[in-house]
């Protein structure tokens, strides 16, 4: 079955531009220095999930025009990744419950943050309702798609990443075990973090990105959650191997 990929948001935590910040990149006119909060949306046959849902995620499904999903999918509890979590609501009253596919700790999360949407005894009516499926097998179904979970590390926080068929998204890795890289061999098309120029503790920066693809070896690779101190879109492009990519916002890759 062939895959849509579109990403709503290549942006690090605090997005970009950088609110108060004059940085020449903050600054630029290039739309594709504009960036969300990262986030993607995998469509496939009439399917459609989103993985993570920030606090641009409201914008995100606006620009995108997405009348339906089918559920989302959480990397970990981080703001950049949940801060939207109650702009759910028009997809929750049109499914009933919105399935949410998440790791228990990023759960336990949202339900000291979101108390009112797990409330069963007290509900506020308009809140968004879902209905959560902890993630503890090697793989899972959505609809008529197998999906891999991957754990990567995020610093010393455990982030859950996604692989379906020759795709895998990871977001928010500074490492990844053996184990784990196992699951990423033979991908068409490998999305990953790629903050910065300097190191970071919980991110991969750009040079570690690439070493990564290398190491892969997948056909393609998109970067993402990248940070204006990571220079100018068209600058850094310049400067990557053939196969890899810089996303932006609104791009969209088919396999
Ligand atoms: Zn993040
Ligand atoms: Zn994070």
């Amino acid at each position: 079955m062939s895959m849509k990929i579109t990403f709503l948001g290549t942006g690090t935590s605090q997005g970009v531009p950088m609110i108060a910040s004059n940085d020449p990149v903050c600054l630029s006119k290039d739309p594709k220095d504009n960036r969300l909060r990262s986030s993607v949306l995998v469509s496939w046959d009439n399917f459609t999930y989103v993985i993570d849902c920030g606090p641009d995620f409201r914008q995100q499904m606006l620009r995108e025009k997405v009348q339906h999903i089918d559920g989302v999918l959480f990397t970990h509890e981080h703001a950049d990744h949940t801060a939207g979590f109650d702009d759910l609501r028009p997809y929750s009253y049109q499914l009933g419950e919105v399935p949410i596919y998440l790791n228990e700790r990023t759960l336990e999360s949202l339900k000291i943050r979101f108390s009112y949407v797990f409330n069963e005894k007290n509900r506020y009516p308009g809140a968004p309702k879902v209905a959560a499926n902890i993630i503890r097998q090697n793989s899972f179904f959505l609809n008529n798609l197998e999906v891999v979970p991957v754990e990567v590390m995020h610093g010393n926080l455990p982030v859950t990443c996604y692989r379906f068929q020759n795709i895998a998204y990871l977001t928010d890795v500074k490492t990844i075990n053996d184990f784990e890289k196992d699951k990423l061999k033979g991908l068409k098309v490998l999305v990953v973090n790629a903050l910065r120029i300097e190191e970071h503790p919980t991110h991969l920066n750009l040079q570690q990105a690439l070493d990564l693809v290398e190491e892969l070896a997948p056909e393609r690779a998109y970067f993402t959650h990248i940070s204006h101190k990571l220079g100018f879109h068209e600058a850094v492009q310049k400067n990557l191997p053939k196969n890899v990519f810089l996303a932006f916002d609104g791009l969209k890759i088919e396999i």
